[in-house]
């Protein structure tokens, strides 16, 4: 049934470190071997040995639309005609930071990057050229990209310099980033009692989605707004999961708080390498060539990727029945399980992401995360998979839904998952 996949993989590990370009590909917490995939159009991903499967991962949250939605390769395709970089500004970039601006509540002017870590280390460049600021306080458990400073722990006291989480980053990397808990005011307002004038900004995930799916508690970004201006530093939300995916404003627009800066990827460049950070006016010129903060891209506004996201941001807008409808579908999901599983299971639940957490906790951090059961997670997840449904091979990972999953093919996911969890 996976021949074809095992064999690839063996092959894969021989020329790639682990056979794979992103470590969670490599389905290693499930023990599984991954799937090579061949193709995916509409809900639908089919791997090398022919296999259909129901697709809930969605290349991790830019296929809102579904896989291969035809006007978007059609632009794609055409835009292909016409060169495919040239390294010098074109029309689609000013269009593409048009749409930013009209969707997106708090953001004025934005610059375009090649993903989400880019957008993330030069936003933090931004906000820390602004204040004349090191520090930046994060979540433990929000997953901001791969850039050296970012990729932290929590530091061994509450309130000592956060540690690298790999090898590879130096100490001093880490100890201007502090780590606070996701939902815990408390956690935030003793870090600012302590660095009053030395923190830069905040950034959070409005919705956490790589600790699982974990909602912000009432209050608690309104909160984050509050004491960051109170302190004289920015708020950043970064937006690469939740951006156009809660709302054609994303996260920012759902829960009515705006940021001062704001971080995209995954959705905005419409299945393309795209990134983007932006916001007020005043902070963004710090930006190099107006301003002092240096950050460049050779692929940066690419022509074809900035072709795909255009396409993408239009459907959006032009049809914004999409939203209900993607509640509804992972609503129906989230409900099916909450039946068949009872207590045993905690499911959260916003917009079109959602997570099964295999724990009789009330997930609203990474500590309540955390205590999930990956073991009996690893054995549902190769369940759905042995029945036609891929999900991500992670506990701590969302379920996307798109617009292309079709009632039908919800249902069916439905009846697998109380197959799963009733017998
Ligand atoms: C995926 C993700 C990133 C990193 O984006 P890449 O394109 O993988 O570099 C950053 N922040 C959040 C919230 C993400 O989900």
């Amino acid at each position: 049934m996976d021949t074809k996949s095992k064999k690839l993989f063996e092959e894969a590990r021989r020329y790639i470190p682990g056979g794979v370009n992103s470590p969670v590909r490599a389905f290693g917490a499930v023990g599984r071997t991954p799937r090579f995939i061949a193709s995916a159009y509409g809900d639908k991903i089919v791997d090398v040995d022919g296999n259909e499967m129901i697709d809930y991962v969605c290349s991790w949250g830019p296929g809102i639309l579904g896989h291969a939605n035809p006007r978007v390769v059609e632009k794609v395709r055409e835009a292909c005609t016409y060169g495919l970089t040239f390294g010098a500004p074109t029309a689609r970039e000013v269009e593409l930071a048009k749409l930013i601006e009209k969707m997106v509540p708090s953001i004025e002017v934005s610059r375009l990057v090649s993903s989400g870590t880019e957008a993330v280390m030069s936003a933090l460049r931004v906000a820390r050229g602004y204040t004349k600021r090191d520090k930046i306080l994060k979540f433990i458990g929000c997953y901001h990209g791969h850039s050296d400073g970012l990729l932290v722990k929590a530091g061994s006291g509450a309130l000592t310099a956060s540690i690298p989480d790999s090898a590879g980053v130096p100490l001093d990397y880490t100890k201007n980033t502090l780590t606070a808990s996701y939902n815990d005011k408390d956690s935030v307002e003793r870090f600012f009692l302590k660095y009053p004038k030395e923190i830069a900004a905040v950034i959070v995930e409005p919705v956490a989605a790589n600790m699982g799916v974990v909602l912000p508690q009432d209050g608690f970004l309104s909160f984050l707004r509050e004491i960051t201006t109170r302190y004289g530093a920015l708020l950043i939300f970064d937006e690469v999961i939740t951006g156009f995916r809660l709302a054609t404003g994303g996260a920012q627009e759902y829960f009515q708080v705006t940021p001062d800066l704001t971080t995209l990827g995954k959705i905005v460049g419409g299945g393309m390498p795209v990134g983007a950070y932006g916001g007020r006016r005043d902070i963004m010129e710090f930006a190099a060539p107006v301003g002092p903060v240096y950050q460049a891209g050779t692929l940066s506004g690419n022509p074809v990727s900035t072709a795909a996201g255009i396409e993408t941001l239009r459907i959006l807008m032009e049809d914004p029945g999409i939203y209900g409808r993607l509640e509804r579908k992972a609503k129906k999901i989230a409900q099916a399980v909450r039946n068949a599983a009872g207590d045993s299971v905690c499911v959260n639940q916003i917009g079109s992401l959602l997570s099964v957490f295999f724990t009789a906790r009330e997930v609203t951090d990474y500590e309540s995360a955390v205590s999930s059961d990956t073991g009996r997670f690893a054995q549902y997840f190769g369940y759905l998979l042995d029945h036609g449904i891929y999900t991500a091979p992670s506990q701590f990972e969302a379920m996307f839904v798109s617009d292309a999953h079709t009632q039908e093919d919800i249902e069916e996911t439905c009846l697998v998952l109380e197959g799963y969890f009733r017998r």
